[in-house]
């Protein structure tokens, strides 16, 4: 008997519109996630307490749970808070720090995770990864799905632009992160999911040839469900790779290298993406890249984030070792230092003419 079809682990309930936390407490209930009311709700410490004097009084069986940062130690104090309680899920409700340590913290205690992001910085809102900071520097962390993601788009529109802009870089950096995943195919033999890169792909291509741009709806809409898709990509790869390639590489060699001054995940993995594609000889797909990034206010070249070619170089030639075991366009190419260095002079000439 053949497997006929198969079940993809996805959230019961995906809301992006304006106005959707007005409604929050209802989708919760409407969808037997908490019957009771009886959550609880993981909030930033700070921009999170005009949104908890706003929501409380709708949501009168939650109780709140402020979170310092988005470290590992965070999270397992949060778990650590919140059993023992009886609640019927945990909310995250904040950017992607509180996402994910809320993440962890479900998983740890057992319970759904509710995912109401409040701005699109990366795709990490519906993913089944938790990123978290630990002694070691930054970590991932399997975890499930979130039961339900919502997204207010009134509230995307008062995080500050940077944060909106980063989740197209990363977006878009999904076409080249699947054209990656081919490679590896076609080279290595490595299994491919179908589904997975199709998912991943669509989102990254809706996001790039979408005339609009941050202050409308219609392009915030597809920006997040572009976000969510690539999520459940990586739930049906069972891993990142739909969604980490040669640019994700690179962006963890820039946050290696230059904790300090790193930019951020969105416009790391947004330039890396377009070098990388231009590495990979699709040019004209490099170009539109550029063109479409430049056109949000995101960099396509080191200096527009404050870093020079050289920086750039050793970043670029630092990031296989970020990711051992992953197979790129860099591991395929192998470049040398020189290499690296007239590459990017090329890519530099090219997209700058
Ligand atoms: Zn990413």
């Amino acid at each position: 008997m053949p497997v006929l079809t198969r079940l993809i682990p996805s959230p019961v309930v995906v809301d992006i519109r304006r106005g959707a936390l007005d409604d929050l407490a209802g989708l919760l209930a409407d969808q037997r996630i908490s019957a009771s009311g009886k959550l609880a709700v993981a909030i930033s410490d700070g921009s999170g307490r005009a949104l908890r004097e706003r929501l409380a009084p709708a949501l009168p069986g939650a109780h709140w749970y402020p979170v310092a940062d988005g470290t590992l130690d965070s999270a397992v104090k949060l778990a650590d808070d919140i059993k023992g309680n009886r609640y019927d899920a945990v909310v995250g409700l904040g950017g992607g720090k509180i996402v994910d340590v809320a993440k962890y913290a479900a998983a740890r205690v057992g319970l759904p995770l509710v995912a109401v992001a409040t701005n699109l910085a990366h795709d990490g809102l519906c993913s089944p990864v938790a990123t978290l900071d630990n002694d070691n520097g930054r970590g991932s962390y399997g975890v499930p799905t979130p039961i339900a993601v919502v997204i207010d788009l009134d509230i995307v529109r008062e995080a500050p632009a940077r944060f909106v802009r980063s989740g197209i870089g990363d977006a878009v950096s999904n076409i080249s992160c699947v054209a990656d995943w081919e490679l590896a195919h076609e080279v290595n033999g490595e299994e491919i999911d179908g589904l997975a890169a199709a998912m991943a792909r669509q989102a990254g291509e809706a996001v790039l040839r979408h005339p609009g741009g941050i202050g409308d709806d219609a392009f915030l809409k597809v920006l997040a469900e572009g976000l969510v898709l690539t999520g459940i990509s990586m739930s049906v790869a069972g891993d990142s790779r739909p969604a980490s390639g040669a640019c994700h590489e690179i962006n963890h060699a820039f946050d290696l290298l230059y904790p300090k001054r790193a930019a951020s995940h969105g416009e790391q993995v947004g330039l890396g993406a377009c070098f990388a594609m231009h590495l990979r000889g699709a040019r004209e797909d490099s170009l539109l890249m550029a063109v479409t990034l430049r056109r949000h206010g995101l960099p396509v070249l080191p200096e527009d984030i404050g870093f020079t070619a050289d920086e750039f170089v050793r970043a670029v030639d630092y990031a296989p070792q970020t990711r051992p075991g992953r197979f790129t366009i860099l591991e395929h190419l192998n470049l040398s230092t020189d290499q690296i260095r007239d590459a990017y002079a090329d890519y530099a000439k090219t997209i700058s003419s």
